[in-house]
């Protein structure tokens, strides 16, 4: 899309050029992301540019942003530009890798089953599918392993993709001829000038691109399942078939890949929320609603004391407001009609129509605008465990992770200009907080920016706001050393947004929570203080929610701490465990006395052996266990033992209590 580029291309010229005079002719300048620019023949590639770095850095490069568009990194690039290397660390740049290996897997599949039409073939969350019609033939899951070994073959022969721009006629007459009626189908939506052939050994593909080099890139592969899919997903049209695959660049990855795969499935959320009674689900309440049990309950109450503690800590003041409002609230917000398909539907009382909130901001703004503000009452902060209420669909729902009730750890924070790098910058302290307290150590912040040419419609048409603010944002994460990404255009219409992403001891990425900027809000709600030389200003709006929803963040907890939640949050802390019932009293008075403490304490009063009782113990995932006999009863001791270390020898009560005391108290992270 040359067209598309030279747009992006020209701003840049203007601001960053040498001048003329001081460029030799023929010579392009790259901006890299360190802000150094170098100079470069005209038509060089990014893996030119890679090589000019380093040999070592050349050979894992995927792909390249150039000017914020991801391209091919064999691409030649004839203006100026600026540049970053995408390798597999890259999102953008894992996505080049595994969609080129959806091309790669469709060269196979067509060497084993000639005639085969292709649909589409996109990477997705952990590696990527293709789409195909495959007539009377069926694929099964032997074929998988064939395929596999034939996509290996394939990517040793280090075959390029290569890219063409081709007419749409001669495009059209290519896939008439191969009788891809699919193709064509695609095709259609397209004109001349927009249009790119991707060739890799004897596979051409309709694709707009970008790829990886070549296919030696591709050194593990595996194919991971089959399954039907409707044309276009509309169930009146053909069913394909849908082959999914995920590739690496080393054996070593994908090895490492199916050891987290088994690891996840042991620690999955809602395999782990059953067996420790965390939550369950039921058709008679609905899909997507999710009823916590007792032990879900303790660990809910739990993390809403950390918040609100260290929300106080922090300024907050705490609100409490209904779960439904009238239509011309979510009118006013901006939610009604464009959020419509996601919240439920109305209920109509008294000639007015009521929805489920979806959110609690308009409520906040509503207690803003309650009572007069000065600048004297600036920041405001107002926070709520709010309860919302969205409308996925019913195949989109998924245990914890997507429901249709949710408990949001929200607070709108009410500032002046002059307070905004303070107030982000405590929001910014808040999230790391909490990642020291959860024992995350792997957290990315992703700061999604504004495009000047879209601003007035995609984007408010604030410019000087925008730049400032975001300015401000870059600020405090650089302070801050918050490891965090730029993402060009993809801000919320209101203004730049921080999508958190944390992963979990086993390596898998979830998205917390999103942190963001408001300066639309505060107009649209009438909202004003009065400044220091008496004029109506509108203030600024934080919206944030650290610690996310309940349902999401326990979620990620169960799967992060596999089940073994720390002391403070543990539902049961310490199970006291008589070895007969002879010592069954002693045990209670333990237990009792733990409880007096503020322990959750419980005795195992069943006539098993000891043995049992510990194991059971262990698969309930009880932090503490206290062994008591005769000679604990009789020294009034108690044996401990911890989960998975064991044996931790004896002590006094009292000694225990003072112990367990501090750990919960200081919310100790497990080691
Ligand atoms: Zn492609
Ligand atoms: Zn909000």
């Amino acid at each position: 899309m040359p067209g598309k580029s030279l747009l992006i291309i020209w701003p840049n010229w203007v601001n960053f050029a040498t001048p003329k005079s001081e460029r030799k002719p023929g010579m392009i300048d790259i901006t890299l992301p360190d802000g150094s620019v170098r100079q470069y023949e005209k038509g060089t590639t990014s893996l030119d540019i890679a090589k000019s770095i380093s040999e070592g850095l050349a050979r894992k490069v995927l792909a390249a942003s150039v000017n914020g568009q991801v391209w091919d990194a064999s691409r030649p690039i004839n203006d100026n530009a600026t540049l970053q290397l995408l390798t597999w660390n890259d999102n953008d740049g894992k996505n080049t890798f595994w969609h080129s290996s959806a091309h790669l897997m469709a060269e196979a599949v067509e060497a084993l089953f000639p005639g085969v039409k292709f649909w589409v073939g996109p990477p997705v969350e952990n590696g990527f599918y293709y789409d195909m019609d495959l007539g009377d033939r069926k694929m099964s899951e032997e074929d998988l392993a064939t395929l596999e070994k034939k996509m290996i073959e394939l990517a040793k022969n280090n075959s390029a993709y290569q890219r063409k721009e081709i007419t749409k006629n001669d495009a059209v007459k290519y896939f008439t001829e191969k009788g891809d009626q699919y193709k064509l189908d695609l095709l259609g939506g397209l004109n001349d000038g927009e249009i790119t052939f991707y060739t890799q050994g004897n596979f051409t593909d309709l694709c707009r691109g970008p790829h990886i080099p070549n296919t030696s890139f591709i050194k593990a592969i595996k194919l991971t399942g089959i399954a039907g899919a409707y044309w276009k997903g509309d169930e009146k049209n053909k069913m394909l078939t849908r082959v999914y695959g995920v590739t690496f660049p080393s054996q070593k990855e994908l090895d490492e890949y199916v050891t987290m795969l088994e690891e996840a499935k042991k620690r999955d959320h809602r395999k782990l929320g059953k067996e420790l009674g965390i939550f369950t689900m039921d058709d008679d309440v609905g899909p997507g609603l999710v009823l916590w049990m007792p032990n879900g309950t303790i660990v809910i109450e739990e993390l809403e004391r950390l918040a609100k503690e260290t929300e106080l800590a922090a300024g907050y003041k705490r609100v409490v407001t209904p779960h439904i409002a009238k239509e011309a609230l979510y009118i006013t917000s901006g939610h009604l009609p464009y959020y419509q398909d996601s919240m439920y539907p109305p209920m109509e009382l008294e000639g007015q129509k009521y929805y489920l909130k979806a959110m609690n901001c308009p409520h906040h703004h509503k207690i803003f605008a309650a009572e007069p503000r000065s600048y004297k009452d600036l920041p405001l902060r107002l926070a709520e465990y709010g309860t919302c209420y969205r409308y996925e669909q019913s195949g989109e729902l998924f245990g914890l992770m997507r429901v249709r009730c949710l408990h949001m750890n929200d607070a709108h924070i009410y500032c002046t200009k002059d307070q905004f790098y303070d107030e982000f910058r405590a929001v910014n302290e808040m999230y790391l907080k909490y990642f020291r307290i959860f024992g995350i150590d792997k957290y990315v912040m992703r700061l999604s920016l504004h495009s000047k040419e879209k601003l007035g419609q995609k984007y408010v048409d604030e410019p000087e706001l925008w730049i400032e603010t975001e300015e401000l944002v870059r600020d405090v994460l650089k302070k801050t050393n918050t490891p965090y990404v730029e993402v060009q255009d993809e801000a919320a219409f209101y203004g730049p947004k921080i999508d958190v992403q944390i992963w979990s001891a086993i390596g898998r990425e979830f998205t917390l929570a999103t942190n963001q900027v408001d300066f639309a809000q505060g107009r649209r709600f009438k909202l004003e203080y009065t400044t220091q030389d008496n004029k109506g200003e509108t203030p600024l709006i934080i919206h944030r929610a650290p610690l996310g929803t309940h349902e999401r963040f326990i979620g990620f907890l169960l799967e992060h701490y596999a089940g073994k939640f720390p002391m403070w949050l543990a539902p049961v802390q310490v199970k006291v465990l008589p070895i007969s019932d002879k010592f069954l009293p002693y045990a209670e008075s333990v237990s009792e006395k733990l409880k007096k403490a503020d322990i959750r304490s419980e005795v195992d009063d069943r006539n098993e052996k000891i043995g049992k009782k510990i194991r059971d113990t262990e698969l309930m995932k009880v932090p503490l266990m206290l062994v008591v006999g005769e000679k604990e009863m009789n020294e009034n001791l108690v044996a401990v033992r911890r989960q998975g270390k064991g044996d931790q020898g004896t002590r006094s009560v009292d000694e225990l209590i003072s112990e367990l005391s501090t750990e919960i108290k200081e919310r100790k992270v497990p080691e």
